[in-house]
């Protein structure tokens, strides 16, 4: 077949910076969102104890109100006293007595472990606003780089994507068919450089004649006999083999 090898090679070239800068791209969308999920556990373990801090809060608000209850019974209890006039009503209102003390007891116990909860809570509120900036700067300053490399990666496929489709138009049709069907079956490479004698695809060291042939005829390609893939004998090894 009768072509002049440059095409192809471009072809090749292009498509190798093509799938690098696209996987590049998809290597920083992975690690933005690793460095944002650090952030938002974070967040997250912030809103949970966000929410306790106002439960806890609410539960004390609850039982002081409770407790301002209890001792304006206790004070009510205490006042009529004096009023009683027999046995029974004193033994009533001692029993009254007794049971809202123990009550307003309890309460005030429940209400000291629950301020103490309530310290600890911040405690650990403030040590998580601390780990949420540091990993919200992090994150700023990690995807600040990341962003833009993602940008350049994004411009340079744009710049490379019509070149591959222009250069691909070039080559002949069968070619072009080999071309799509052995990237379509996973063979990103499908023109490869002779380097060191071996096919740089599969690496299967070639024989002689072939890259003889090759290399007497540096515009003509030939199929790798192992993977298929297009070979070609690229100058510069030309200087390294003589
Ligand atoms: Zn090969």
């Amino acid at each position: 077949m009768s072509l002049s090898i440059q095409p192809l090679i471009d072809l090749a070239d292009t498509d190798r910076d093509l799938q690098t800068f696209i996987f590049s791209r998809s290597q920083l969308e992975k690690q933005i969102d690793t460095a944002s999920s650090v952030v938002n556990l974070h967040k997250k373990t912030f809103d949970e104890k966000y929410n306790e801090r106002n439960a806890l809060a609410n539960e004390c608000e609850e039982l002081k109100k409770n407790i301002i209850i209890k001792e304006e019974l206790i004070s009510r209890l205490n006042e009529q006293v004096p009023k009683i006039r027999n046995e029974k009503e004193f033994a009533a209102s001692k029993s009254q007595l007794e049971e809202a003390r123990k009550d307003l007891g309890v309460m005030e116990e429940k209400l000291l472990e629950l301020d103490i909860n309530s310290e600890d809570l911040e405690k650990e509120i403030e040590k998580i606003n601390v780990k949420l900036d540091e990993s919200n700067t992090e994150f700023q300053q990690e995807t600040s780089g990341l962003l833009k490399k993602q940008e350049k990666a994004e411009k340079q496929i744009a710049k490379l994507e019509p070149r591959r489709t222009r250069l691909l138009k070039k080559i002949p049709k069968n070619i072009q068919r080999f071309y799509e069907r052995c990237q379509q079956s996973g063979i990103s490479t499908p023109i490869c450089a002779i380097i060191d004698k071996s096919c740089s695809g599969c690496y299967m060291v070639l024989l002689p004649q072939l890259i003889n042939e090759l290399m007497s005829n540096p515009n003509s390609h030939k199929n790798c006999p192992n993977c298929s893939r297009i070979l070609y004998f690229p100058a510069e090894e030309e200087v390294v083999e003589s």
